[in-house]
C-alpha cells in the first residue's frame, strides 16, 4: 500500500486554539495543535485516512488495548528555520522503529507511507504552530493500539494509529542528577526494552518515583541479570566521554532503545573525526572514570531533551559529581550542531531532514 495526499480526508477545526497558546510557558507534552492525524485497521486493510479535529475519541470499555497492552508509540519533532521551511527530523527511522516495535508486540504494521504522510497532512493543516523562535519545536506523537473488543487475550484483529502534536518551547533545564538503579529492571534479554511499548514507561515509574525521593532526576538503568553494566537512562540513551573518546553500550544486548539522537551523535562524532566507541560499560569502570577523572562527561540522549548533561551520579549511596564544561564540553559542541542541521543553518550534507 502507498498512502498518499490524495487518500486522506480533512475535517478542520472551526476555529483555531493557537491565539490562546502562551508561548512562554509551555509545558511539555500539556499542550496540542487543532487537529490529529486517524487511520484504522480492519479485516487486514488500512483506511480511514482522516485529518480531524484534537479531541475526544469514543472507545469500548473492552478495548484489548486497555487489558494486555498492545500499544506502542514513537515520538519526533519539526523545525522551523530562519528560512521560513518545516524541516522534520530523520522521520523515515521512526517510520521503521515503529514497526521494529510492532512485530515484537505482535500488532499490525504501519506502511512508511501511512506514517510519512500522516505526519504531512497534520503539518501542513497545524504547520503554524511550528513556531520559529530558536529552541521551539513541534513534537509529533505517532502511536498505535489495539482496537480489538475482546477479552481473550490474542493478539487484536484491529488497531488505530493517530498522530498528535504538541508545541514544546525552548527551556534550559539545567545538567541533571541520576542513579544508578541496580535493584529494579527496565529490559531483560528477550524481552520489550527495544520496542517503545507504552507498558515499558509504566514499569519503570514505581522506581523512578523512589529515585526521585532520593533527590535524582532519573534512574540509568542497568542490566537486570547482574545489574553491573549501565543501559540507559528514563527515554534517553547514554554516553560517556573517555579520556575525549565517546563510549555508549551497544544495542546488541537487545535491552536498549535504538534512540535516532544516539545514532546521529555517532555519526557527528565520527565525523569530527572523535574516537566512538559502542561497548558495554560496566558500574566499576564508570565509578573508577569518574573518581580519577578520566571521564569527564556524561551525558543522555533523545529526542525530547536532544542533550542532557548529567551533573551528578549516585552509585551505591555515593554521589560523584562531573564538572561542568559549558560550551566546550562535547555534548555542547555536539548538541549546537545538531541543532543547527535540524534548522537549516548548516548544510544537510548527511541527509537528514525531511522538508515539509
Ligand atoms: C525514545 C527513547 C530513547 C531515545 O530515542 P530517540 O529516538 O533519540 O528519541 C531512548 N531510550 C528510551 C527507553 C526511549 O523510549
Amino acid at each position: 500500500m502507498v498512502l498518499t495526499a490524495a487518500d486522506i480526508s480533512i475535517l478542520p477545526r472551526p476555529t483555531s486554539k493557537l491565539s490562546s497558546v502562551n508561548w512562554d510557558q509551555l509545558m511539555f507534552g500539556r499542550t496540542f495543535t487543532d487537529h490529529m492525524f486517524c487511520a484504522d485497521f480492519e479485516d487486514g486493510k488500512w483506511i480511514g485516512f482522516r485529518i480531524e479535529p484534537y479531541g475526544n475519541i469514543s472507545i469500548e470499555p473492552s478495548l484489548s488495548a486497555f487489558h494486555y497492552g498492545q500499544s506502542i508509540f514513537e515520538g519526533l519533532k519539526a523545525f522551523r528555520g530562519s528560512d521560513g521551511q518545516v524541516r522534520v527530523f530523520r522521520p523515515e527511522m521512526n517510520a521503521k522503529r515503529l514497526n521494529a516495535s510492532a512485530r515484537r508486540m505482535c500488532m499490525a504494521e504501519v506502511p512508511e507511507s501511512l506514517f510519512l504522510e500522516g505526519i504531512r497532512a497534520l503539518l501542513s493543516i497545524d504547520s503554524d504552530w511550528v513556531h520559529g523562535k530558536a529552541g521551539y519545536s513541534l513534537y509529533l506523537r505517532p502511536f498505535l493500539f489495539a482496537t480489538e473488543t475482546y477479552l481473550g487475550i490474542k493478539a487484536s484483529d484491529s488497531y488505530r494509529f493517530m498522530i498528535i502534536a504538541s508545541p514544546v518551547g525552548s527551556y534550559y533545564d539545567g545538567r541533571i542528577r541520576v542513579r544508578i538503579e541496580q535493584h529494579y529492571s527496565r529490559a531483560s534479554a528477550g524481552g520489550t526494552g527495544t520496542a517503545k511499548a507504552a507498558g515499558n514507561y509504566g514499569a519503570s515509574l514505581f522506581p523512578a518515583m523512589l529515585g526521585q525521593k532520593e533527590g535524582y532526576r532519573q534512574l540509568v538503568w542497568t542490566d537486570s541479570a547482574t545489574h553491573t553494566y549501565i543501559e540507559e537512562s528514563g527515554t534517553m540513551n547514554l554516553f560517556i566521554v573517555h579520556n575525549g573518546t565517546l563510549i555508549t553500550p551497544p544495542l546488541d544486548s537487545n535491552t536498549i532503545l535504538a534512540g535516532v539522537t544516539r545514532d546521529s551523535i555517532l555519526a557527528l562524532s565520527r565525523r569530527r573525526g572523535w574516537e566512538t566507541r559502542e561497548e558495554p560499560i560496566s558500574v566499576d569502570f564508570l565509578k573508577t572514570g569518574l573518581a580519577d577523572g578520566s571521564i569527564k562527561e556524561v551525558f543522555g540522549t533523545g529526542t525530547a531533551a536532544t542533550i542532557a548533561s548529567i551533573e551528578c551520579i549516585g552509585i551505591n549511596g555515593v554521589d560523584y559529581s562531573l564538572p561542568d564544561l559549558g560550551l566546550e564540553s562535547q555534548a555542547n559542541q555536539l548538541a549546537t550542531e545538531l541543532s543547527a542541521i535540524k534548522m537549516g543553518e548548516i548544510p544537510d550534507s548527511l541527509g537528514w531532514n525531511w522538508n515539509l
